[in-house]
């Protein structure tokens, strides 16, 4: 078959893969660190049977289950709650509470015709008593209200049909709007008729998050109204009054209610202790997230998305669907029959699952696969190993908030944190990254990815690369995604931060983004499983030399503020 590049202009994509076996029959896991034991490993994990392992769901809880039980097979040290493998962490679903009233004057409003109150947690300020006063239109800064005259007030603000955030019609940046006015009881944004009916639905449907705790900080509530609930709201229309004027004073009690999970949301969580009797004490901490996002309603053609994906949209979820034109439509058709040709028709299938077998599969069965390696040495690092599996880190990184804000062994004793997410492509044919200024980029045979490596600790990071010198076949760092104000903002986007917001020096080992990510084609058949063990094997060794330095690695960067906003 003829070769077809992808439009970035990046390394041909491996049509063959299409045709190789979706199936693979487990053999017995072996002490080493091998391809073949992290393929048995992921093929179970990212089965179709795990549905997908969405936070809460039977999948997810088989997934930790799978995990629970080759530690236990393997004997490590449960470090759950109660002497078991599992954390529970308190996730719940909170939906609107539609029996609550938002009424100024004489009117009163309908929620989901009127107005939609946005969940920000327990942090949404009380607006009841709260005088109207009109703000402006966002997106033209010039036309909005200073912040000190909005102290305690419902700011109404109108958004500009031409004005959108993210390309959505009548949106508004819930935190840039709140970082606008900070002191308001509440912003009402006035675009609720240019929303798309389907993100009105998203809005409507309940949706699950760690229970808030009442620490959160107050911040101004924030709701979507129509223009005519504004323009009652104002006593004046919307769209000719002057910013500053003062309309009605309202009456409200929106709420959220919440009801417990139906499946449990579950760290795994265990240990193999240190051989040093005073640095056992110690812990280096090794991540994964255990869940992924699920099921889709709607099942897609299987060979057909991986074939586009692979040729126009080479960063998966993270890059828009395509629009394709006649010729792109006419060559994914010819490559399509091809296939079919190829395997008499049997790859055509429907799919709907999210397997997620490199994300976050790939690092998952990593950590396992090092904690089999570890668990059969005689001698173990001075240092205990920690091996904590989150769950919840696709919703909001649940899991590893959680697990940082109740550490089962003491924060303090946590000397670094290897997080692994997506360990298991990096190919010169994955799209693994972009630059600063939005250059796409590829992999290469030795390629990972680091993130965080010395924004704590500089001689973690400087112990990372001289482990990897040390090697047999050395990894190529590519520390791109890294760089400071990257618009990606990935040291944010996975479980390390969580433990980098207490001070905990961190690596983010990643082999990159690519077309899969996020699509149901994120499948075990596609994962390069000589890379995945390398990286493992790599790992570990890192791990190793972490246990036993004689002195944990050294602090040597400002600590954020653990409940402050994470910048990269
Ligand atoms: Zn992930």
């Amino acid at each position: 078959m003829a070769a077809t590049a992808p439009s970035d202009g990046g390394a041909p994509p491996n049509w063959d893969v299409l045709m190789r076996p979706r199936t693979h029959t487990p053999t017995a896991t072996t002490a080493a660190i091998t391809p073949a034991d992290l393929t048995t490993r992921l093929y179970i994990f990212a089965d179709d049977s795990m549905q997908g392992r969405l936070l809460a769901t039977p999948g997810n809880v088989k997934g930790a289950e799978y995990i629970a039980s080759e530690l236990k097979r393997m004997g490590l040290t449960p470090m759950g709650d109660n002497g078991t493998y599992f954390q529970a962490v308190n996730i719940v679903d909170r939906a609107f509470d539609e029996s609550t009233r938002l009424s100024a004057g004489s009117a009163s409003f309908a929620p989901w015709t009127d107005y939609i109150v946005r969940d920000q947690g327990d942090g949404s300020r009380s607006l009841d008593g709260a005088q109207v006063i009109y703000g402006g239109t966002w997106g033209d800064s010039a036309s909005l209200i200073d912040a000190a005259a909005t102290a305690g007030k419902l700011v109404v603000l109108n958004v500009s049909p031409r004005g959108t955030t993210q390309g959505i019609p009548g949106s508004v940046a819930r935190a840039a709007a709140v970082r606008r006015f900070p002191g308001a009881a509440g912003i009402a944004a006035a675009g609720m008729d240019l929303l798309p009916v389907q993100l009105q639905q998203i809005l409507r449907q309940s949706s699950q998050s760690l229970k808030p705790d009442g620490t959160a900080p107050a911040v101004p509530a924030f709701l979507y109204i129509t223009k005519r609930a504004a323009s009652t709201l104002l006593g004046a229309n919307v769209d000719s009054v002057k910013t500053g004027a003062l309309g009605l004073t309202v009456t409200a009690t929106p709420r959220f209610k919440e009801t417990p999970v139906e499946y449990p949301a579950r760290n795994v969580v265990a240990m193999i202790q240190g051989s040093d009797p005073k640095l056992r004490n110690e812990f280096v901490a090794i991540g994964a997230h255990n869940d992924h996002i699920g099921w889709s309603m709607r099942p897609v053609a299987h060979d057909s998305i991986y074939i586009v994906n692979h040729l126009f949209r080479t960063g998966g979820a993270d890059d828009r669907p395509p629009q394709l034109d006649a010729a792109q439509q006419a060559q994914v058709n010819s490559l399509l029959a091809d296939i079919r040709r190829r395997t008499n028709g049997a790859s055509a299938r429907a799919d709907s699952i999210y397997n997620g077998a490199d994300d976050d599969g790939s690092g998952s069965m990593s950590a396992l696969e090092i904690a089999q390696y570890f668990a059969a040495q005689k001698v173990k690092p001075k240092r205990s190993l920690l091996f904590v599996w989150h769950t919840g880190e696709e919703a909001g990184l649940y899991g590893s908030e959680w697990y940082t804000d109740h550490p089962t062994v003491p924060r303090d004793s946590i000397v670094a944190q290897l997080n692994m997410d997506m360990v298991g492509r990096g190919s010169a044919a994955d799209n693994t990254g972009i630059t600063k200024e939005g250059g796409r980029y590829r992999g290469n045979p030795d390629y990972v990815q680091l993130v965080g490596a010395r924004r704590l600790s500089t001689e973690l990071g400087d112990l990372a690369e001289s482990v990897n010198r040390a090697g047999k076949r050395p990894m190529s760092f590519d520390y791109l995604m890294d760089a400071n104000g990257h618009p990606v903002n990935i040291y944010c986007r996975s479980d390390h931060y969580e433990y980098a917001r207490y001070g905990i020096p961190i690596i983010f080992f990643t082999t990159g983004g690519h077309a899969d990510y996020h699509q149901v084609t994120d499948e075990p058949q596609y994962i390069d499983y000589d890379r995945l063990a390398r990286v493992s094997q790599y790992v570990a060794d890192l791990a190793a030399r972490v246990g036993n330095l004689d002195h944990r690695p050294v602090v040597d960067k400002a600590k954020p503020d653990p409940k402050g906003q994470c910048v990269q």
